[in-house]
């Protein structure tokens, strides 16, 4: 009788019984997985479906063409899917604002008080801790219970990692003490000490594995399992320093709320401090940086935050950014090594920005071949030339810079830097604009060749889909390049239509150098994910000249549509009508920022571009603002001085609860707020009979009083 294919080891299976084993095994253990996670019924030990498991993985390494679309491999637990699952943060995951010095930490605390109006006299309390180097995770309880753990993703959605998440020791799955609310969330960082992810290098080094670059992929890349047992075999340790949704705050300020966690029973790091003032926040740096080569795990920085959360609540946030905490890097470190070349790139607008092509040299553990020269000028100055030693600086991750030139080690034949006036990717002239309003050249140089020029097509593709526009998993700056080289993608639309042209393509996708059917597989379930994407994001995508994140949101909710953001922007044209009024009007689009809105849409091929990317794609409102509160949708206008907040707190609170900020009066105005003093904007509003309201009833209507 013929031995079953089950019983043959994984080395001596022919093709056609590897295939018939795959088909079995798949079965198989979804039957098992339906009874363990559906049912609570499993027929099997633990050890034993283990060991199909692997079985199944082995196999799909030795004969990696077989792996199947319904692969066990590609699932975790019941959900079957090619990723993990998605999950919307209630509260997004944010970025935090950079500081560099003393100067700019000063900086930080005035912009506060100035913010919430408080005198030199009042003390500003605010906490310090390490900013750990590796992954952010927001952990949702239920009755005291883990229910769910997901990732920062693009900050609005991330991905469900909870098998996984449950593994971490550090993590408790049901929280200690009491005086928890029903319902919250803790966000914290999980990351890897040194010496664990030393010894899982060399684990994975002797067993042919990944060896990851530094302690966060090493974080990121096993927490990230598909199959959570690699996760529960990898040492992942946890500090929880935030929070996202939850009942009720268990105190009234950060530090109160880090001591609540603690008695839970989350690790808390122990380096965080409370600070009355800026000298406190600076020392207690000083003493973090003093310790961070013994603190056996990564760190690039001090996190500062408000003390009070009455405060941090009325100051919010800035684009992606709280107002009310910011990071204080460590300084930078700087290296000494050659300049062997200066490369000329083209940015997406059409910026020449002078690359140093730099002899490898390690600045604090890493090491660094190219470094940012700025611009004609910058190597003028320094008068830095090709073969000059130069010293070169990095910090923490601002791109690397050469700062000096050691001139007394220049070779006798050299001769200074001449800038081109040609772009060098397509030929086109190259030239300096004179800013109107002071008449002086402008520091960038600037090819003139706009679409037809290939480096500013691609430079725009590769702004897409980076990290705040698109972020589109897979598809970095050396897949698009190779993309658009082999004419794959053209334009942004492109994107969206690549698996369905794979389709109908002979030389597949799937074949090309570097690819197989998984990466093929998740590559087209990345852009598929990004179908749908906000107004916000779309708008920056498009890589408008002046047009940055902070800008797309205030777009964003001033025209609500992608439609209606377009016909807008082309209305615009017409410099003395309505529509460019109303841009112009909008709190925070400034002239500069108009223009080049209006000469984008005014360009034919831009408009048609645009058209057929919204054709693959879906947009959504801005999400986010409050579309309960009574001013939502409402155009407001804020004139004479207010008492009970400062101009910017208003503005920041309008916009919060769903109201559009404008600078002057018109009849598209719904509301205007008056304080002592108003004079032309106010006769507008009444003339034009928009309704008036004082700085009290204001606070009375959006329920703040
Ligand atoms: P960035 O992504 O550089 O803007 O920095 C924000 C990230 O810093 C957050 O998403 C966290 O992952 C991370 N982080 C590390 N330690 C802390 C901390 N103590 N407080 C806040 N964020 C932290």
């Amino acid at each position: 009788m013929p031995m079953g294919a089950e019983e043959i080891a994984v080395s001596e299976l022919s093709d056609e019984q590897a295939a018939a084993e795959l088909a079995r095994l798949a079965k198989e253990i979804a039957g098992h997985d339906d009874r363990y996670y559906r049912e609570d019924a499993p027929v099997i030990s633990d050890a034993a479906y283990d060991a199909l498991r692997r079985r199944n993985d082995e196999i799909e390494t030795r004969f990696p063409s077989l792996v199947r679309a319904d692969s066990p491999s590609g699932s975790v637990g019941a959900t079957p899917s090619e990723k993990f699952s998605k999950v919307r943060h209630g509260v997004p995951m944010l970025s935090l604002g950079n500081a560099f010095d003393k100067g700019d930490v000063h900086e930080f605390v005035q912009r506060i008080r100035r913010f919430l109006n408080l005198g030199e006299d009042v003390q500003v309390d605010l906490t310090a801790e390490p900013k750990i180097d590796g992954l952010s995770i927001s952990l949702r309880y239920e009755g005291g219970k883990l229910v769910q753990a997901a990732t920062r993703g693009d900050g609005s959605e991330g991905e469900n990692v909870t098998a996984n998440v449950r593994t971490i020791a550090d993590i408790p799955n049901v929280v200690t003490g009491d005086g928890f609310p029903d319902v919250f969330e803790v966000r914290g960082e999980i990351y890897m000490s040194h010496k664990d992810f030393a010894l899982l290098n060399e684990k994975q080094s002797q067993s042919g594995g990944k060896v990851f670059a530094n302690p966060r992929n090493a974080a990121a890349g096993s927490l990230r399992q598909l199959d959570a047992a690699i996760t529960a075999s990898r040492p992942l340790r946890f500090f929880a320093y935030s929070w996202g949704e939850v009942g009720e705050l268990p105190a009234q300020t950060q530090w109160g709320v880090l001591e609540a966690f603690a008695s839970w029973g989350f690790p808390v790091n122990d380096l965080t401090r409370l600070c009355h003032s800026v000298e406190d926040l600076i020392a207690h740096h000083g003493e973090i940086e003093a310790r961070r080569a013994s603190l056996g795990y990564d760190i690039d920085g001090v996190v500062y935050k408000v003390n009070r959360l009455d405060y941090q609540a009325r100051l919010g946030f800035v684009s992606r950014s709280p107002r009310w905490a910011v990071a204080h890097k460590f300084p930078a470190e700087k290296a000494t090594t050659v300049l062997e070349d200066i490369e000329i790139q083209v940015g997406r607008t059409g910026a020449l920005t002078p690359v140093a092509r730099l002899k490898p040299v390690t600045v604090g553990g890493v090491v660094v071949s190219n470094a940012t020269l700025h611009n004609e000028d910058e190597i003028e100055r320094k008068d830095i030339r090709i073969g000059d030693t130069v010293i070169v600086q990095r910090a923490g991750d601002v791109i690397p810079q050469v700062l000096a030139v050691l001139p007394e080690l220049r070779p006798a034949d050299s001769t200074a830097f001449v800038f081109p006036d040609v772009c060098p990717a397509c030929g086109s002239h190259a030239a300096r604009d004179i800013n109107e309003k002071t008449g002086k050249s402008d520091v960038v140089r600037r090819c003139t060749g706009g679409l037809i020029c290939p480096a500013q097509r691609v430079e725009r593709l590769k702004h897409f889909v980076s990290r705040n526009a698109f972020d589109i998993e897979g598809l970095g700056d050396k897949v698009i390049q190779e993309f658009y080289d082999d004419g794959l993608i053209q334009s942004a639309a492109d994107i969206f239509t690549l698996e369905e042209r794979d389709r109908s393509s002979l030389k597949k996708f799937k074949d090309r150098e570097g690819w197989g059917e998984t990466s093929a597989r998740n590559l087209f379930a990345a852009i598929d994910a990004r179908r749908r994407i906000g107004l916000d994001r779309f708008i920056f995508a498009l890589g408008i000249r002046h047009a940055g994140e902070t800008t797309a949101r205030t777009l964003a909710r001033a025209y609500g549509s992608a439609d209606g953001f377009i016909e807008a922007m082309q209305a615009a044209s017409d410099r003395e009508g309505e529509a460019y009024g109303d841009l112009d009007n909008i709190d925070g689009i400034g002239q500069t920022v108009a223009d080049a809105l209006v000469e984008f849409f005014a360009e034919p091929h831009n408009v048609d571009v645009v058209r057929d990317l919204l054709d693959q794609i879906e947009i959504e409102a801005l999400e986010a603002v409050d579309t309960s509160s009574p001013v939502s949708g409402q155009t407001i206008v804020f004139t004479g001085s207010l008492e009970r907040m400062t101009r910017d707190e208003a503005k920041a609170m309008a916009e919060r609860l769903g109201g559009k900020v404008a600078g002057s009066v018109s009849k598209k105005t719904d509301l205007v707020v008056a304080g002592p003093g108003a004079g032309s904007k106010l006769k507008k509003a009444t003339e034009l009979g928009v309704e008036v309201i004082d700085e009290d009833a204001w606070f009375q209507r959006v329920g703040a009083d």
